[in-house]
């Protein structure tokens, strides 16, 4: 919950200011918000700690995805490459702009396998979006190297590793966008919201534009007056957002920090059992901590593992089982059931290609989401509860 944890003072002072004057609204009212702009103050604060160009806030990690690949002018006609252990709303994402998603295989890190992605680039690909999954980055390098090789585009989805990096650089900024999420379950929260983050002017300009109905924000007009040349919708941050992510931004350093001291505890205890593996770290440094994910030999000794671990007072999450992070899983998108009767964009005639969700495609994904337990990891881990968790690991451990 990391984040969510820590919600206090800060974040009342921040959102007092908001109250005080009583502009909401990140825009206009220029008078009367008294120099008060904590959207505004948000992205600048965010793109000063990640060291990159740009930041926009807008409602969601969903809608910033949206965003993004608006920006990157992806759209009918365009295929996608995403990982097969994701959360849904990356697919959904690309099936919002009329793209359609294609489903890829991961690596030990549990995410993108670059070593594989050629297999899933044809004459329809547009683009790349590796997902930092689960606080740890993927060989996002890599990735990029495949990516220009086929002249295609790269978008982090970090929504679930704000504040990650991956070889000293902030995930999110490294592809041509990045997109971070600050929902409730997120390592820092604004209740709901997100960021679309890139070092390119022009796709920021795109994304700035796009997302307030196509304002193009010329400070020295009023709002009513200002230019546009797309078409855009609404996807703005509100004033409270603004206020609270600055308050939660402030934190996330001490956040990871604390997860990583609680994971290393926990991890040596798991490390004792034999049999016990662990998810890969391409880049240990650049982890956020806020999951720890171990697998077992096999699907029947994990359930068997997790039962036990259960009756100890433990959780885990096996997401083979969880039905919205694993894209086999997902039976909707499988029979194509858009929100619209159409089936659009699958059925549309601009796009000539031909997608499949067949799990013979993702081996290793198969293979291993099965048989992966995940941790989260809290930043408050009292010394109670970090033994009984050490102690449930031991007793559980007894029935492997
Ligand atoms: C949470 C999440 C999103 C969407 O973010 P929201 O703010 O919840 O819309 C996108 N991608 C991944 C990988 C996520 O975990």
């Amino acid at each position: 919950m990391a984040g969510a944890e820590l919600i206090g003072a800060e974040e009342k002072r921040e959102v007092m200011d908001i109250l005080e004057t009583g502009i909401f609204m990140r825009y206009g009212f220029d008078e009367e918000r008294k120099g008060i702009f904590k959207v505004k103050e948000f992205e600048e604060a965010f793109a000063k700690y990640l060291n990159c160009g740009y930041a926009l806030g807008v409602t969601s990690g969903s809608a910033a995805l949206k965003v993004a690949m608006t920006a990157l002018d992806v759209g009918p006609g365009d295929e996608v490459i995403a990982p097969a252990f994701d959360f849904i709303a990356t697919y959904e994402a690309i099936l919002e702009v009329g793209a359609i998603p294609v489903m890829a295989d991961i690596d030990d890190s549990l995410n993108l396998d670059p070593d594989k992605l050629e297999d899933k680039i044809t004459s329809c690909t547009k683009a790349i979006i590796p997902v930092h999954m689960c606080g740890a980055p993927a060989r996002i390098d890599k990735v990029i190297e495949v990516a220009k090789k086929h002249n295609l585009l790269v978008l982090e989805d970090n929504a679930q590793a704000s504040g990650g990096s991956y070889k000293g650089r902030k995930l999110g900024t490294i592809g041509d966008m990045g997109i971070l999420s600050f929902d409730y379950y997120k390592t820092i929260t604004t209740g709901e919201g997100g960021m679309v983050i890139t070092n390119d002017k022009k796709l920021y300009d795109r994304s700035d534009w796009y997302h307030d109905h196509g304002h193009d924000h010329n400070p020295n007009v009023e709002r009513a007056l200002e230019g546009r040349t797309i078409l855009g919708f609404n996807f703005r941050m509100n004033e409270f957002q603004g206020a609270v992510g600055l308050a939660q931004l402030r934190k996330l350093d001490y956040i990871i920090s604390e997860q990583r001291k609680n994971k290393a505890v926990i991890k040596d205890a798991l490390g004792k059992i034999n049999g016990v593996g662990f998810r890969k770290l391409f880049d240990p440094d650049g982890d956020t901590a806020t999951f720890l994910g171990f697998n077992l030999p096999d699907e029947t000794i994990t359930r068997q593992f997790q039962k036990a671990l259960q009756r100890e007072g433990v959780n885990t999450i096996l997401y083979k089982e969880n039905a919205w992070h694993y894209a086999p899983r997902w039976e909707h998108l499988i029979a194509r059931s858009t929100a619209n009767s159409k089936k659009y964009p699958f059925t549309n005639p601009m796009y000539k290609g031909k997608v499949d969700y067949d799990v013979e495609s993702i081996p290793y994904a198969e293979n291993i989401i099965g048989r992966t337990l995940f941790m989260i990891i809290p930043v408050k881990m009292p010394e109670a509860k970090m033994e009984s968790i050490i102690n449930g690991i031991e007793k559980a451990s007894k029935i492997l």
